[in-house]
Parts: structure tokens; sequence; C-alpha cells
């Protein structure tokens, strides 16, 4: 229990967070949370509705989730077992560049740098003397990805050659139970009530209590708004504004469906984002079944004609009818305001294609964890939370809008979003990139520089210059370190087992 060890709080301490939603963002808060005031003798109270449910969707995630888990204590066999979870060595894009492109967005590094030299000069240099080896060959990550193997990355890796990382894909609503139960084992009380009211303090206007269907009230000093895009506490209540991201980010509408795993198909270590003619399918393959859905434009695609590109491509026969989600890509424009903090959809939301948002999660809960307040709510450690959440949102966006800007395709969908204007903050990388193969990171930024080679490479995007240090090795001595780093990582995906292996290990009883 939270109060096993008595109350230790100061006078002005908060005593009591409800958090409001009980999806994934609700449960991770509350397991997070527990554990971080663990023996404080703060309560911890979830209000969820099973009446109203969650989004259900958010299954593909980025390696940071294992060390969510593992800071809760969770190993990555617990986890796994728990949800149906298949491992994830990064993103498969297909069709984004027209028929028959294909690249992976793996999560790790390519090759060696060269006498301190970026590696991707020395590769764009050989580029030029017409070697088509794909970047791949020299990402371990990406090439065991794309052989269907896996195996954990060595935790002392020999060089940056064997540098990659995974995560997972799991079943969204296991993985919420699994936080549920730890957390209640942690103290943690659960509601299940639907929300009908907010009461403000007539004084300040913070949140003093949410009432419930029935009447009563549960009273807080600290308020996490998880209740998902309507954004109950913190739009509907407190007024915090929503800034829509629509002229940068045209989708605003998924199917998702569920489906068996097709027969004898053994599930590939990578989400698969394929493009159609005004969006992209998702294909995320779990242990008991897979994940299926469509992102589209409205405005380009009406509903049928999505069903139409989705149900046909399903990785297996369907298990449900497939569910329409609308959605607006944005952001609060505070996501803290007074005593709450939203994490979740309730803060903003961007489509999944680089599974962005259980991480946006964890990165709000970090945040939370870091500059907790008192009741005093001082001002600068809102706006703190408040401008490192906007950042981080932005940078991620702009990631995202790359993969649009950077298409190759004909439709009239795809050419509006090459042609659309894009935000500085991305002009500014882009244009670095291609006059000196340079990357800019931005603080807050969750993507590493080997992220956006991938994609600048994924879409053919060379830069115009390379470093003049290239030009100091021979050229027969670059062909030869390219050559030895290629046939490292071949040698190490030819002995790797499959990911089915692997994944039939965890099955085995110890
Ligand atoms: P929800 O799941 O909507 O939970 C809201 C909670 O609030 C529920 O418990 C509900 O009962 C409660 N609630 C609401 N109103 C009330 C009320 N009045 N009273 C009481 N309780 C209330 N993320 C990824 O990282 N990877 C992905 O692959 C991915 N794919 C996605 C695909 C789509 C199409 C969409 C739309 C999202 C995807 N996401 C993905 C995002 C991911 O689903 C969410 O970030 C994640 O599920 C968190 O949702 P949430 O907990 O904020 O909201």
């Amino acid at each position: 229990m939270n109060t096993a060890s008595g109350d230790r709080l100061s006078p002005n301490a908060i005593r009591r967070v409800v958090i409001v939603g009980g999806g994934t963002a609700g449960w991770m808060t509350a397991a997070a949370l527990s554990q971080h005031l663990r023996h404080t003798g703060v309560r911890i109270t979830v209000v969820e509705s099973s009446e109203i449910g969650t989004i259900g969707v958010g299954e593909a995630t980025i390696p940071t989730i294992r060390r969510f888990y593992a800071q809760l204590g969770m190993t990555d066999a617990e986890v796994m077992t728990a949800t149906q979870a298949s491992c994830k060595l990064g993103i498969r894009f297909t069709g984004w560049s027209g028929a028959g492109s294909d690249f992976i967005h793996p999560f790790g590094l390519y090759g060696q740098d060269l006498r301190g030299v970026g590696f991707h000069h020395y590769w764009a240099k050989q580029r030029q003397t017409g070697d088509q080896t794909p970047l791949a060959a020299y990402s371990l990550g990406a090439a065991l990805a794309f052989g269907g193997k896996f195996i954990e990355p060595s935790p002392t890796p020999p060089s940056s050659l064997s540098v990659f990382d995974w995560a997972l894909h799991l079943d969204a609503s296991l993985f919420a139970q699994h936080l549920r139960r730890y957390a209640e084992a942690s103290g943690v009380e659960r509601i299940d009530a639907r929300i009908v009211d907010v009461q403000l303090r007539p004084e300040d206007g913070f949140v003093r209590a949410v009432t419930l269907g029935d009447g009563r009230e549960v009273e807080g000093d600290l308020f996490v708004d998880c209740s998902g895009f309507r954004g109950l506490l913190i739009g509907e209540a407190l007024g915090s504004a929503y800034e829509d991201w629509g002229q940068w980010l045209a989708c605003d509408a998924a199917f998702a469906v569920q489906s068996e795993n097709g027969p004898g198909m053994e599930p590939h270590p990578y989400t698969q984002v394929t493009a159609h003619a005004a969006g992209w399918q998702w294909g995320i393959p779990l242990r008991h079944r897979a994940g299926n859905g469509l992102v589209f434009s409205s405005a380009h695609m009406t509903d049928q004609q999505a069903l139409d590109a989705l149900m046909p491509n399903l990785m297996g026969k369907p298990l449900m009818e497939p569910r329409r989600i609308g959605f607006r890509p944005g952001r609060r424009d505070r996501a803290w305001v007074k005593n709450c903090v939203s994490i979740g959809l309730s803060a903003g939301f961007l489509e999944p294609l680089e599974s962005t948002s259980i991480a946006l999660i964890e990165n709000g809960i970090e945040r939370l964890k870091s500059l907790f307040p008192d009741k005093t709510f001082a001002p600068s450690i809102i706006d703190e939370f408040n401008d490192q959440s906007a950042r981080e949102m932005e940078r991620t966006r702009d990631f995202i809008i790359l993969h649009y800007w950077l298409n190759g395709r004909d439709e009239p969908f795809w050419q509006e979003r090459r042609e659309a204007a894009i935000p500085d903050t991305l002009a500014r990388k882009v244009e670095l990139w291609k006059a000196r193969g340079q990357f800019v990171r931005y603080r807050w930024e969750m993507f590493h520089p080997a992220s956006w080679l991938a994609i600048y490479d994924g879409f053919g995007v060379l830069p115009e210059q390379l470093d003049p240090a290239v030009e100091g090795l021979d050229p027969g001595q670059l062909a030869n370190s390219l050559h030895q780093m290629k046939a490292s990582v071949a040698e190490t995906v030819a002995r790797t087992p499959s990911h089915a292996a692997f994944l039939a290990r965890l099955d085995r009883p110890v």
C-alpha cells in the first residue's frame, strides 16, 4: 500500500492524485506513479468507465517501452507473455516512393565511422561510384528484420556495427490489464464509474473534484487527465485549446480491425506500413492475432474506399467488424493547466506512423515525475512541463511530416503532401542534410540521426556535398572497409535463429 510506511509528507505536499481514465495512458501513469511515490503516503485513484471503454489500439511501440516497464521491475519475458507480444526491430515502409519501393527504419545504427567521419559520408561517396548496396546491408537491426530473424542485442557490442535495439508489438488491452494488476497491488484504488461533471474551486479555478454518475465526488490535489481524445478535464473543464496540425498532416481517420494471423504465418519482427492511394495501412503481428488498420484522409477517400483498400489486405481472417476512429492531429496548447496534467490522447495526437504515442506517454510520465509539484503549483514547474511537452510533440510531428513530404507517389493526395508547406524547423533540417549531410538534433527530440538517415535514404534523398575528409581515404580502401562491414552484418544474420524460434522459446515452460 502507498500508506504502508505512514505519512511522511510535508504540509504542502500533494496527498491525493486522481487519474481520470484507465486506457494505456491511465494505467501506465498509475503504475509509474505508484512505484515512484511508494512509501510516501500519497493516495492514487484511477477513475475509469468500463461503459465508455478505451480506444484499444496502440500496439506498436518503440524501444523506450522496455525501459519504461524495466523501471517497474518487469522483465521482457514477463511483459511479452502477459501481452502476447512479438519483437519489433523497426518499421518497414512499402510503396511510399511508388510501386516496388521498400525500406526499413530500424532501431539501430548503420556501419562504422571511419577516421572520425560519419559512416554515411563514406557510404554516400561509395554510392557515387555506382555501388547500389542498400543502406540496410550495413545495419544489423534492418538486416535481421528483413531476414525475419531475432536475437537480443549484446549489452557490450564490439562496435557500432552491432548496435541495435528492439521494441514490442503488444496487445493494448492486455498491457493495460497487466499494468492495472501492478498498480492495484501497489495500492492504487480503482473506481469504475462515469464522470458526469468536474468541480472547480471558485477561488482559483483549480479542479476540486470529479462527480460520478451516482453523485459521489472524488476529490484530489493533483488530477491527471488520461480521458482520451475528449480531454474531459484539460479541454472541457479547463479550456486548454487544441492546436490543430491538419495543414501539415492531412490524415484524419482510421479503420482498425483485428485479424487472425494468416495460416502458417510467422510474425515478422517489424511493423508493416504500406502506402495506399490516400493514406497507409498498418500490419502488426502479435502471437495470438494481428492488428490491422488504415489511416487515411477523409477529404481524399470515402469510408467505403478505405474499407475496400483495407479489408482484402488483412494479415488473416478478420476477427471483428472494422472500427472507424476519427482524429485531429495536433496538441493541447497547454498540457498542464492549474492542478491538471494531461497525458496520452488528451494531450494531443500524431498518427501512428512511427509508433510514437505510447512513447510520448512514457515521456509525459517521466516529466511529471521529475517536475512533481506540491500544492503551491509553482508556475515555473508548469511552464517547464508545458514547454518540454510542446517541443517534443513538434519535433515528433516534423519527423512524421518528413515521410509525406518526401513521398514519390502519383495520386493527388500524395502530390499535395509533396507540395505542401512544411514547418520551418523541419525545412532547416532537410536543407542542412542536403547541403552538407549533417543532422540537426534539437532538445526533446525522440529520433536520433540514424532514424533521420533511414528516412532520407529510404526516400532517396542524398546529400549534395559530403565531408571533404572522405576524399582522404583511398577508394580501394573505402570499398574494402564497406565490404567488411557488410560481410560482418550478413554473417551475423546468417547464424541468427528466426524470430519465430525466439518466440517459441518464450512459450516453452522453464
Ligand atoms: P483511451 O484509451 O481513449 O482511454 C481513455 C480512458 O478514459 C478510458 O478508460 C475511458 O473509460 C476513460 N474515460 C473517458 N471519459 C470518461 C468519463 N466521462 N468518465 C470516466 N472515464 C472516462 N500508439 C502507439 O504508440 N502505437 C500504435 O501503433 C498506435 N496506433 C494507433 C492507431 C490509431 C488508429 C489510433 C487512433 C491511435 C493509435 N495509437 C498508437 C495511440 C494509442 O492508442 C494511445 O496513445 C493510447 O491507447 C493511449 O490512449 P489513452 O489512454 O490516452 O486514451
